[in-house]
């Protein structure tokens, strides 16, 4: 099937992990639209369903956790305009050193309506070691032990908190697919396979496929206009022998 055929036999109904002007570091914008310009692409592309997930609140980019209530009055303005369309608050945590794992502390998890969870370039996160991983050739065995505490750290982000998504596992951070697919698997997260990042790949999907795992397409949209992108990553799962139906947001049509 080529991308027009996919297009029109397969639409993405929702799209649960987008960024807004809310991840910001001072006047930089790292999300370019606002909440309400990520609602009206989401409408127009037909979607019913949106999440509006900034960074966890210790990345460089991340959202004020004091913005909460700014951010959910923005969102039922949004939804008024556009009412066809379900919005949802949810967070893109970063997974860190802390006591659960995350840069979202238990008394901030339930301010939000899900949490999607990921690695970065954060502090607490074995920042500059995993951007060396991936830049320089580095020493096997101090790769080998990085790849061992980035993964033990997503076991426990996974098992101390309820993660809806799991964002684009594999990028910037070396992990142990199999371990990871496994506690996917096991705590019900949703395996996502992400735009705009180059993992997972379609060698990494296949190990997440052979385990019980569902998984999410998400565009991790920064800019409005690339709300519900969908396609590339249909392809992808597709070409790793993921069926349709293991993807929650597409529809068969
Ligand atoms: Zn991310
Ligand atoms: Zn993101």
């Amino acid at each position: 099937m080529d991308l027009e055929q996919l297009k029109k036999r397969f639409r993405l109904k929702g799209d649960y992990h987008t960024h807004t002007v809310y991840s910001r570091m001072w006047f930089y914008l790292h999300g370019k639209g606002r909440v309400i310009d990520n609602v009206r692409a989401a409408a127009e592309k037909g979607l019913t369903e949106l999440g509006i997930t900034d960074h966890g609140p210790w990345d460089f980019y991340g959202l004020d956790i004091k913005r909460i209530p700014e951010m959910r009055r923005d969102i039922a303005q949004a939804v008024k305009e556009f009412p066809l369309v379900s919005v949802f608050l949810g967070v893109e945590a970063d997974i860190v050193d802390s006591p659960n794992g995350l840069d979202v502390s238990p008394e901030d998890f339930g301010r939000f309506d899900y949490v999607n969870a990921g690695y970065h370039y954060v502090p607490h996160s074995c920042m500059i070691r995993n951007w060396l991983s991936f830049h320089i050739p580095f020493p096997k065995a101090a790769k080998e032990k990085l790849r061992r505490r980035n993964t033990d750290r997503i076991v426990k982000a996974l098992t101390h908190n309820n993660i809806r998504i799991l964002t684009h596992p594999g990028d910037k951070a070396f992990i142990d697919e199999h371990e990871v697919a496994r506690v996917c698997a096991e705590t019900g997260t949703l395996v996502e396979i992400n735009v705009r990042h180059r993992h997972p790949d379609a060698e990494d999907l296949k190990i997440y496929a052979s385990y019980d795992n569902l998984f999410v397409i998400s565009s991790d949209a920064h800019k409005p206009e690339n709300v519900g992108r969908y396609l590339k990553c249909l392809e992808l799962a597709l070409e790793a022998g993921i069926t349709p139906d293991r993807i929650v947001n597409i529809v068969d049509q």
